[in-house]
């Protein structure tokens, strides 16, 4: 009996779909990669429970089939997108939001479930779960975990690893690793929850988490102040640590091209002119919303008065908010005024970021004269980001991959920031890894994956 039928046979057709009725264009692509043409795709699977999971890992390493585990396939790095003939095992399914703990300020859900939903069901349970990027409305739960998500709020609550107290995964061979812990402490040896943290569905399938919920921020202050150069960035970055402790959640800064395109490119007024070298989105999440603005204009004020900064303004609305951030998150509008381009998410030592990016830019200018390069990122959390446009069709990525990669190995970062490694980063992966390390994650595999069925060909 081939696979698709013995796998039918225990769990039934709808669960397990063969080349009849899968509905593969669904499962064959994430934000930039696709399956190739002649890869041909055995089936899906659309398991409900951890033991369906269990039962399908099983059945595949007995029988030597690779199989592609795949949450809302919102990923940029082709993690998610099966390249060799192999049996989809997506999560959609299992999306039952299971317990909420008021005390324990915990939530216990399936890996399915999508991120805006927790995000929801969090905020009606008068909590908040800090996770959030541009994908909400699709990316997974699991996939966060699998790919340890970052996005918007790093600075404050962590990333995906520090939001997660408790996970359950099945291992390649179909053993069940329940670890659903719900306490701050826990040192009982190893804490295996880091494995499938981060590792891309390589070591095992993620099927139930328990997330770390938080207090909902009672007050929002927003900014943008204008600098002269990095080193005031670094200035006003310790006055905003010192001066707001906890509460800082977003220091985002943009270099004045990046500056321009989000405003006047797109036909919006700058709220400060242009004209100075660096622009911060500063952003803090508090709790008592009178002292906490005027904690805020004072951190400012100070920095202005000491010509650290050399100007600002402060949302008085959450209108006026909302339009600061839509500068920062111009980059979801640069189809219509930057592009092509190639867009690179890494990780440089915060106090490095401007010689790298200088560093960068004449690399990339001795190797293409035309290059142009928009630098920006979540600076305190190391996060610089660049895009690069240069006049061929097509654009030679590989050999721009290599420029920026290297660079980045050069200055002890890292090639992948928030994204992952998946498939477009791997053979990159020595500039961030040294041998030892990458020796490591390859006995790992093997002991936990020792047929490599899971996610076939990527990461290592
Ligand atoms: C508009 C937009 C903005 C984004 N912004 C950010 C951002 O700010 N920060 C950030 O970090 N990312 C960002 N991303 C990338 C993406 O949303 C994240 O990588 C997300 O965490 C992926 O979740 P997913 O469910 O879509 O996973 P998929 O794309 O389906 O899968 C990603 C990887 O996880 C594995 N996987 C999925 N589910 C499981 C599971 N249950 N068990 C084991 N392995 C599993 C897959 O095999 C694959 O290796 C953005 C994406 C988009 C489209």
């Amino acid at each position: 009996m081939d696979i698709i039928a013995a796998l039918q046979a225990k769990l039934g057709t709808d669960t397990v779909q063969g080349p009849d009725t899968a509905d593969f264009p669904r499962h064959d692509h994430d934000f930039f990669v696709h399956t190739p043409e002649d890869v041909k795709l055995l089936g899906v699977c659309y398991p409900r429970t951890t033991e369906d999971v269990s039962v399908i890992l099983k059945a595949c390493n007995d029988a030597g089939i690779k199989v592609q585990p795949q949450g809302g396939l919102t990923g940029m790095a082709g993690a998610g997108v099966p390249l060799e003939p192999c049996l989809v095992l997506s999560m959609e399914r299992m999306r039952t939001i299971e317990e909420l703990d008021l005390s324990a300020s915990t939530m216990t859900v399936q890996a399915g479930v999508v991120l805006e939903a927790v995000q929801t069901a969090a905020d009606e349970a008068g909590l908040f779960f800090p996770l959030d990027l541009g994908g909400r409305g699709t990316a997974r739960i699991g996939g966060n975990a699998s790919t340890n998500a970052g996005g918007n709020r790093v600075l404050r609550y962590g990333m995906m690893r520090e939001l997660i107290l408790g996970v359950e995964a099945v291992l390649a061979d179909g053993t069940i690793v329940s670890s659903l812990n719900k306490m701050l402490k826990n040192n009982a040896g190893y804490d295996t929850k880091h494995l499938f943290i981060g590792s891309e569905g390589t070591l095992g399938v993620i099927t139930r988490l328990v997330l770390r919920l938080f207090p909902k921020a009672r007050s929002v202050s927003t900014g943008i102040v204008a600098l002269k150069d990095y080193a005031a960035v670094l200035d006003l970055l310790g006055r905003a640590k010192s001066g707001f402790g906890g509460t800082l959640a977003a220091f985002e800064l943009m270099w004045p091209d990046f500056y321009r395109l989000g405003t006047t490119a797109l036909g919006r007024t700058p709220p400060i002119p242009h004209g100075h070298g660096c622009y911060v989105l500063m952003e803090t999440l508090g709790t008592d919303p009178e002292s906490d603005l005027a904690r805020f204009e004072a951190v400012i004020a100070e920095a202005i008065e000491a010509n650290v900064a050399e100007d600002a303004v402060i949302a008085q609305s959450s209108k006026e908010s909302t339009a600061f951030w839509s500068i920062r998150d111009s980059p979801g509008e640069w189809p219509k005024v930057f592009w092509p381009q190639i867009a690179f998410d890494v990780s440089i030592p915060t106090g490095q970021i401007n010689d790298a990016k200088e560093e960068l830019h004449k690399r990339l200018l001795a190797r293409w004269p035309d290059v142009r390069v928009i630098f920006f990122g979540h600076i305190a959390d190391s996060n610089l980001h660049l895009s690069v446009k240069v006049d061929e069709d097509p654009m030679p990525i590989l050999e721009i991959d290599e420029v920026v990669y290297s660079t980045v190995g050069e200055f002890k970062g890292s090639i992948s920031a928030e994204h992952g490694i998946g498939i477009l980063k791997k053979e990159f992966l020595h500039y961030s890894r040294s041998p030892a390390e990458l020796a490591l994650m390859r006995t790992l595999k093997q002991a936990l994956d020792p047929k490599g069925i899971l996610n076939p060909g990527k990461v290592i």
